[in-house]
């Protein structure tokens, strides 16, 4: 039982040079989301979407974790029971800073990753293009792939994850989300203590509801947040 949940958003790599979402007017990386991220547009808007992914794989190759994730990772590494790490972020930077995969839960997918429309079977291909992977057919049954993203309107499986970790935890720790996506102020009220990291308050967030809030970058943060973890449970 985890006693403690850490729930990550675009912030926490922002400062690692990768583009949050709403902190650009809703348009990331100049797209505007109903193009290349909402269920339907693989169908619609096919070969934009799949570019626009590639892109984003591009992108993250060769950006490198912040101190953020490097405590965040050695927190976990510490406490790997009392700690449970669930990200909204498809980026792999807290892999790069050492996290193992089956440390943490990307509740939104994983950039690195397509999956097969048919058969949901699951393939690594790093910061490949999709086409340039398995002639652009699932190896296992031939059928479509797409990228490994939940796009908005699709159901997200993991959320069971983050239900089960919100049962168990008594400190939620939120931090880079502006809220627009998961309700991190009814998640606040659920837990007996909880902090907030952002750079600014947020319309869709009631900071009232928060035991302790960080309005200042993640990196800036941390050290306070990971000595009040580790206080807690001491
Ligand atoms: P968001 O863009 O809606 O909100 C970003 C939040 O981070 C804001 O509240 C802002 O104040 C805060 N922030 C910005 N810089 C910060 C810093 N240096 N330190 C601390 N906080 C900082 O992000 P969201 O709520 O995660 O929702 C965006 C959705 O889009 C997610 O579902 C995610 O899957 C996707 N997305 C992912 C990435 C990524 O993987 N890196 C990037 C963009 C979008």
């Amino acid at each position: 039982m985890a006693k403690v949940l850490i729930l990550s958003g675009a912030g926490i790599s922002a400062e690692s040079g990768i583009s949050t979402f709403r902190d650009s007017d809703g348009l990331w990386e100049k797209h505007r989301v109903e193009d290349v991220c909402s269920a339907g547009c693989l169908d619609t808007n096919g070969d934009a979407t799949r570019a626009f992914y590639d892109a984003r794989r591009e992108d993250i190759e060769f950006k490198e974790p912040n101190y953020a994730h490097k405590v965040i990772v050695e927190l976990k590494h510490t406490y790997p029971n009392d700690i449970a790490v669930l990200t909204q972020n498809v980026d792999d930077l807290f892999e790069k800073a050492g996290m193992q995969r089956d440390e943490i839960v990307h509740l939104h997918g994983f950039l690195r990753e397509l999956r097969c429309r048919a058969c949901e079977e699951v393939f690594e291909i790093g910061y490949k293009k999709q086409n340039e992977c398995f002639n652009a057919q699932c190896p296992e049954c031939g059928g479509e792939l797409r990228p490994n993203i939940v796009f908005f309107g699709e159901a997200a499986p993991l959320y069971a994850s983050l239900t089960q970790a919100l049962n168990e935890c008594e400190l939620i720790v939120i931090i880079g989300t502006s809220g627009n996506v998961l309700d991190v102020t009814y998640f606040a009220q659920l837990t007996d203590k909880s902090i907030l990291n952002n750079l600014e308050p947020s319309d869709a967030i009631d900071d009232s509801y928060f035991t302790k809030v960080y309005y200042s970058k993640a990196t800036e943060a941390i050290g306070d947040i990971a000595e009040y973890i580790e206080e807690f449970l001491a």
